[in-house]
């Protein structure tokens, strides 16, 4: 996989992809990164990537021009190209956007359908994806034309697209093959399975008074993967209950709640007895 942000700061992302899991994924080349500073496709000699709105109003817009240009050039150069200098001026771009299965044009926006789990998956099996990063008051509306589709983190407005972008890259690295030792660890934590996570413990068994669950160093793995699940659906419902609501409760979960909430089993149904012929 390879991933290329846009940007006028592209400064923000070295510290960032350094470290960690998504350093050592780097590191390891299990996917490759570029930071691409939109200001190297600005004409002229002020290099400006923004300009006052039409119709007047706070703050600036960012230009078309520029941030089509660098969507283009990513899209017509793989990973093997490293990106232009950041003082360049006018790169050359195509006139075209080269589209390609497998690559998204993603643009960061407040506006777009919010990042989830399923995002994240759907993205890590991509071989390229350009994380788009506005700032300002935004971008031009002009070019949402030239991006596959709109991205929010979240419900509430950042001065940038550029940690919108590393949020999405860190839950993407991380659900690349051999990123993370454990696999089973990417399919049964929080929103894997439409669940939250289960409660996690480690030593020691007793902090302040507040034990370890006994049932948790019984070694029986049957019932712990049971108990698991039960405080899996009862911390979602009272956590989350916009996921809860999305569940199909399986006949076990069903009966795991009721446990959980004191009521008492239903009563076991009798086999029939066939009739002797
Ligand atoms: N005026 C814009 C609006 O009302 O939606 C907000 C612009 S914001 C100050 C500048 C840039 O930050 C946006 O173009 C976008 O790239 C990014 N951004 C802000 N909030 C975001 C969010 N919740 N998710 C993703 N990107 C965001």
């Amino acid at each position: 996989m390879h991933i290329d942000f846009l940007s006028v700061l592209p400064e923000i992302f070295e510290p960032v992809m350094r470290l960690g899991v998504v350093g050592r994924a780097a590191t390891e080349g299990r996917f490759t990164w570029r930071a691409i500073n939109i200001r190297s496709f600005s004409t002229g000699r002020h290099r400006m990537t923004d300009e006052a709105p039409f119709g007047g109003g706070a703050g600036m817009v960012m230009k078309p021009e520029p941030l089509v240009s660098a969507i283009r050039w990513a899209s017509a150069h793989g990973p093997d190209v490293p990106a232009p200098p950041w003082d360049a001026v006018d790169t050359p771009a195509p006139s075209t956007r080269e589209v390609r299965e497998g690559r998204r044009v993603v643009l960061m926006d407040a506006a777009g359908p919010p990042f989830t789990q399923e995002t994240a998956r759907r993205y890590a099996a991509l071989e390229h994806l350009v994380l788009v990063c506005g700032r300002y008051e935004g971008v031009d509306e002009r070019v949402r034309a030239h991006v596959d589709e709109l991205l929010s983190i979240g419900d509430y407005v950042l001065t940038g697209g550029e940690l919108a972008a590393l949020v999405v890259t860190d839950a993407s690295v991380r659900l690349l093959p051999g990123v993370l030792g454990n696999v089973a660890s990417t399919l049964e934590e929080s929103h894997s399975g439409g669940l939250l996570e289960y409660p996690q413990y480690t030593r020691p068994r007793d902090f302040e008074g507040a034990l370890v669950p006994e049932l948790l160093l019984s070694g029986d793995h049957a019932k712990i993967g049971r108990w698991r699940r039960q405080q899996a659906l009862v911390r979602t419902r009272a956590l989350r209950p916009d996921v809860f609501s999305r569940l199909t409760l399986t006949e076990e979960d069903q009966r795991l709640l009721d446990e959980a909430d004191g009521k008492p089993p239903p009563p076991r149904r009798k086999r029939s007895r066939r009739k002797a012929s």
